[in-house]
Protein backbone atom coordinates (compact mmCIF):
# COMPACT_ATOMS: atom_id res chain seq x y z
CA UNK A 1 0.00 0.00 0.00
CA UNK A 2 1.23 3.70 -0.41
CA UNK A 3 0.26 7.05 0.46
CA UNK A 4 -1.39 7.29 -2.78
CA UNK A 5 -4.25 5.15 -2.10
CA UNK A 6 -5.89 7.45 0.93
CA UNK A 7 -6.90 10.23 -1.93
CA UNK A 8 -5.23 12.73 -0.11
CA UNK A 9 -5.04 16.76 -0.80
CA UNK A 10 -1.59 17.02 -2.95
CA UNK A 11 -0.69 19.38 -0.34
CA UNK A 12 0.16 16.54 2.00
CA UNK A 13 1.23 14.38 -0.59
CA UNK A 14 4.26 16.80 -1.48
CA UNK A 15 5.36 17.26 2.09
CA UNK A 16 4.61 13.03 2.60
CA UNK A 17 7.27 12.77 -0.34
CA UNK A 18 9.90 15.56 1.04
CA UNK A 19 9.65 14.00 4.42
CA UNK A 20 10.65 10.96 2.19
CA UNK A 21 8.24 8.51 3.57
CA UNK A 22 7.66 5.73 0.94
CA UNK A 23 5.03 3.61 2.60
CA UNK A 24 2.53 4.04 5.50
CA UNK A 25 3.03 2.11 8.87
CA UNK A 26 0.71 -0.64 9.67
CA UNK A 27 -1.39 1.92 12.20
CA UNK A 28 -1.77 4.09 9.13
CA UNK A 29 -2.63 2.11 6.91
CA UNK A 30 -5.81 0.93 8.88
CA UNK A 31 -6.37 4.26 10.98
CA UNK A 32 -6.33 6.58 7.86
CA UNK A 33 -9.27 5.11 5.64
CA UNK A 34 -11.43 4.99 9.32
CA UNK A 35 -10.72 8.29 9.92
CA UNK A 36 -11.68 9.76 6.60
CA UNK A 37 -14.81 8.62 6.61
CA UNK A 38 -15.73 10.53 9.63
CA UNK A 39 -16.36 7.86 12.11
CA UNK A 40 -15.15 7.65 15.56
CA UNK A 41 -11.95 5.74 16.14
CA UNK A 42 -10.12 3.93 18.86
CA UNK A 43 -6.55 2.46 17.97
CA UNK A 44 -3.79 1.30 19.51
CA UNK A 45 -0.09 0.37 18.19
CA UNK A 46 3.54 0.69 19.69
CA UNK A 47 5.42 3.99 20.02
CA UNK A 48 6.87 4.67 17.53
CA UNK A 49 4.74 3.19 15.32
CA UNK A 50 3.73 6.76 13.28
CA UNK A 51 0.39 6.97 15.39
CA UNK A 52 1.08 11.24 14.83
CA UNK A 53 0.48 10.96 11.03
CA UNK A 54 -1.95 8.91 11.06
CA UNK A 55 -4.47 11.51 13.16
CA UNK A 56 -2.45 14.71 11.04
CA UNK A 57 -3.57 13.68 7.51
CA UNK A 58 -7.20 12.50 8.46
CA UNK A 59 -7.44 15.73 9.99
CA UNK A 60 -5.87 18.04 7.83
CA UNK A 61 -7.74 16.11 5.13
CA UNK A 62 -11.06 16.73 6.58
CA UNK A 63 -10.19 20.45 7.03
CA UNK A 64 -9.52 20.74 3.26
CA UNK A 65 -12.26 19.22 1.98
CA UNK A 66 -15.15 20.65 4.25
CA UNK A 67 -16.35 23.88 4.87
CA UNK A 68 -16.05 24.99 8.73
CA UNK A 69 -19.02 24.98 10.86
CA UNK A 70 -17.54 28.34 12.46
CA UNK A 71 -15.31 30.97 11.48
CA UNK A 72 -14.25 31.52 15.55
CA UNK A 73 -13.75 28.54 16.74
CA UNK A 74 -10.99 25.82 16.58
CA UNK A 75 -11.50 23.28 14.02
CA UNK A 76 -9.09 20.28 15.73
CA UNK A 77 -8.28 20.32 19.24
CA UNK A 78 -5.39 17.57 19.83
CA UNK A 79 -4.70 16.65 23.94
CA UNK A 80 -1.77 15.06 24.58
CA UNK A 81 -0.87 14.06 28.29
CA UNK A 82 2.81 16.22 28.23
CA UNK A 83 4.37 19.00 27.11
CA UNK A 84 7.58 17.31 25.27
CA UNK A 85 4.70 15.17 23.46
CA UNK A 86 2.54 18.21 22.22
CA UNK A 87 5.55 20.16 20.99
CA UNK A 88 6.58 16.45 19.03
CA UNK A 89 2.99 16.61 17.75
CA UNK A 90 2.70 20.45 16.87
CA UNK A 91 6.37 20.15 15.03
CA UNK A 92 4.77 17.21 13.19
CA UNK A 93 1.48 19.06 12.51
CA UNK A 94 3.33 22.42 11.41
CA UNK A 95 5.19 20.65 8.79
CA UNK A 96 1.95 20.29 7.19
CA UNK A 97 0.25 23.24 7.53
CA UNK A 98 2.75 25.23 6.40
CA UNK A 99 2.27 26.87 3.29
CA UNK A 100 -1.33 26.51 4.00
CA UNK A 101 -4.37 28.99 5.11
CA UNK A 102 -4.83 26.58 8.59
CA UNK A 103 -3.22 28.34 11.75
CA UNK A 104 -1.64 25.95 14.44
CA UNK A 105 -1.33 26.87 18.24
CA UNK A 106 0.22 25.20 20.62
CA UNK A 107 -1.04 25.60 24.27
CA UNK A 108 0.88 24.45 27.24
CA UNK A 109 1.02 24.43 30.93
CA UNK A 110 3.70 26.60 32.39
CA UNK A 111 3.45 28.87 29.64
CA UNK A 112 2.60 32.78 30.23
CA UNK A 113 -1.51 32.69 30.42
CA UNK A 114 -2.22 35.95 28.69
CA UNK A 115 -0.23 35.41 26.03
CA UNK A 116 -2.18 32.16 25.45
CA UNK A 117 -5.53 33.90 25.86
CA UNK A 118 -4.07 36.25 23.05
CA UNK A 119 -3.34 33.58 20.80
CA UNK A 120 -6.58 31.71 21.23
CA UNK A 121 -8.12 35.42 20.26
CA UNK A 122 -6.72 35.34 16.47
CA UNK A 123 -9.19 31.78 15.83
CA UNK A 124 -6.64 29.69 15.08
CA UNK A 125 -8.35 26.04 13.57
CA UNK A 126 -5.95 23.70 15.39
CA UNK A 127 -4.97 23.48 19.14
CA UNK A 128 -2.56 21.04 20.60
CA UNK A 129 -2.66 21.11 24.10
CA UNK A 130 -2.07 20.04 27.45
CA UNK A 131 -5.65 19.02 29.14
CA UNK A 132 -4.85 21.08 32.33
CA UNK A 133 -4.29 24.26 30.44
CA UNK A 134 -6.70 23.90 28.00
CA UNK A 135 -9.78 22.94 30.09
CA UNK A 136 -8.55 26.19 32.13
CA UNK A 137 -9.06 28.42 29.05
CA UNK A 138 -11.90 27.30 28.27
CA UNK A 139 -13.55 27.32 31.69
CA UNK A 140 -12.60 30.84 31.37
CA UNK A 141 -14.22 31.16 27.95
CA UNK A 142 -11.23 32.22 26.44
CA UNK A 143 -12.61 30.01 23.30
CA UNK A 144 -14.93 27.87 22.49
CA UNK A 145 -15.87 24.68 21.06
CA UNK A 146 -19.13 25.11 18.97
CA UNK A 147 -17.68 24.95 15.82
CA UNK A 148 -15.29 21.78 17.12
CA UNK A 149 -15.06 19.00 14.07
CA UNK A 150 -12.33 16.88 15.30
CA UNK A 151 -11.36 15.39 19.00
CA UNK A 152 -7.94 13.71 18.67
CA UNK A 153 -6.97 12.55 22.20
CA UNK A 154 -2.87 11.06 21.58
CA UNK A 155 -1.61 8.78 24.75
CA UNK A 156 -5.14 8.45 26.04
CA UNK A 157 -3.54 5.92 28.58
CA UNK A 158 -1.16 8.13 30.16
CA UNK A 159 -3.61 11.26 30.16
CA UNK A 160 -5.78 8.73 31.96
CA UNK A 161 -2.73 7.71 34.50
CA UNK A 162 -1.82 11.40 35.02
CA UNK A 163 -5.66 12.28 36.15
CA UNK A 164 -6.29 14.53 33.28
CA UNK A 165 -10.14 12.53 32.92
CA UNK A 166 -11.61 15.32 34.88
CA UNK A 167 -10.38 18.30 32.00
CA UNK A 168 -10.86 15.21 29.39
CA UNK A 169 -14.73 15.37 30.36
CA UNK A 170 -14.99 19.16 30.66
CA UNK A 171 -13.44 19.55 27.31
CA UNK A 172 -15.91 16.60 25.75
CA UNK A 173 -18.75 18.47 27.46
CA UNK A 174 -18.32 21.36 25.31
CA UNK A 175 -17.99 20.34 21.62
CA UNK A 176 -21.23 18.39 20.28
CA UNK A 177 -21.17 14.98 20.04
CA UNK A 178 -23.23 15.20 17.02
CA UNK A 179 -21.04 17.35 14.80
CA UNK A 180 -17.48 16.16 15.94
CA UNK A 181 -15.50 12.87 15.50
CA UNK A 182 -13.35 11.63 17.46
CA UNK A 183 -9.61 9.89 17.36
CA UNK A 184 -8.37 8.33 20.60
CA UNK A 185 -5.16 6.72 20.31
CA UNK A 186 -3.37 4.64 22.92
CA UNK A 187 -0.16 2.65 23.36
CA UNK A 188 -2.71 -0.12 24.58
CA UNK A 189 -5.96 -0.70 24.98
CA UNK A 190 -5.74 -3.37 28.02
CA UNK A 191 -5.46 -0.24 30.43
CA UNK A 192 -8.07 -0.24 33.27
CA UNK A 193 -9.95 2.81 32.43
CA UNK A 194 -9.93 3.24 28.57
CA UNK A 195 -12.78 1.43 27.73
CA UNK A 196 -15.28 3.18 29.91
CA UNK A 197 -13.95 6.30 28.61
CA UNK A 198 -14.10 5.41 25.15
CA UNK A 199 -17.59 4.74 26.11
CA UNK A 200 -18.27 8.22 27.11
CA UNK A 201 -16.32 9.91 24.57
CA UNK A 202 -16.75 8.16 21.13
CA UNK A 203 -19.72 7.47 19.48
CA UNK A 204 -20.03 3.81 18.19
CA UNK A 205 -16.26 3.61 17.45
CA UNK A 206 -14.22 1.29 15.18
CA UNK A 207 -11.31 -0.31 17.45
CA UNK A 208 -8.24 -0.91 15.81
CA UNK A 209 -5.28 -2.56 17.61
CA UNK A 210 -2.13 -3.25 15.91
CA UNK A 211 0.10 -5.97 17.74
CA UNK A 212 -2.21 -6.93 20.11
CA UNK A 213 -2.18 -10.79 21.67
CA UNK A 214 -5.54 -11.07 20.97
P1 LIG B 1 4.10 7.08 17.80
O1 LIG B 1 3.21 8.26 18.04
O2 LIG B 1 3.33 5.87 17.37
O3 LIG B 1 4.99 6.82 18.96
P2 LIG B 1 5.34 8.84 15.85
O4 LIG B 1 4.13 9.32 15.16
O5 LIG B 1 5.97 9.76 16.83
O6 LIG B 1 5.06 7.43 16.58
O7 LIG B 1 6.40 8.40 14.72
C1 LIG B 1 7.66 7.88 15.03
C2 LIG B 1 8.67 8.28 13.95
O8 LIG B 1 8.37 7.64 12.72
C3 LIG B 1 8.67 9.76 13.67
O9 LIG B 1 10.01 10.20 13.58
C4 LIG B 1 7.99 9.87 12.32
O10 LIG B 1 8.44 10.99 11.61
C5 LIG B 1 8.34 8.58 11.66
N1 LIG B 1 7.33 8.12 10.69
C6 LIG B 1 5.99 8.24 10.79
N2 LIG B 1 5.36 7.69 9.73
C7 LIG B 1 6.33 7.19 8.92
C8 LIG B 1 6.32 6.51 7.66
N3 LIG B 1 5.18 6.20 7.05
N4 LIG B 1 7.51 6.15 7.12
C9 LIG B 1 8.66 6.44 7.75
N5 LIG B 1 8.75 7.09 8.94
C10 LIG B 1 7.61 7.46 9.52
MG1 LIG C 1 2.76 9.42 19.66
Amino acid sequence: MSFSDFGLDKRLMSTIEHLGFNEPTDIQQQAIPVAMTGQDLIASSKTGSGKTLAFILPALQRLMKNRALSKRDPRVVILTPTRELAKQVFTQLRLFTAGTQFKAVLILGGENFNDQVKTLEKDPHFLVATPGRLADHLSKGHFYLNGLELLILDEADRMLDLGFSKELKLINKAADHRKRQTLMFSATLDHGQINDFALELLTKPKRIAIGAAH
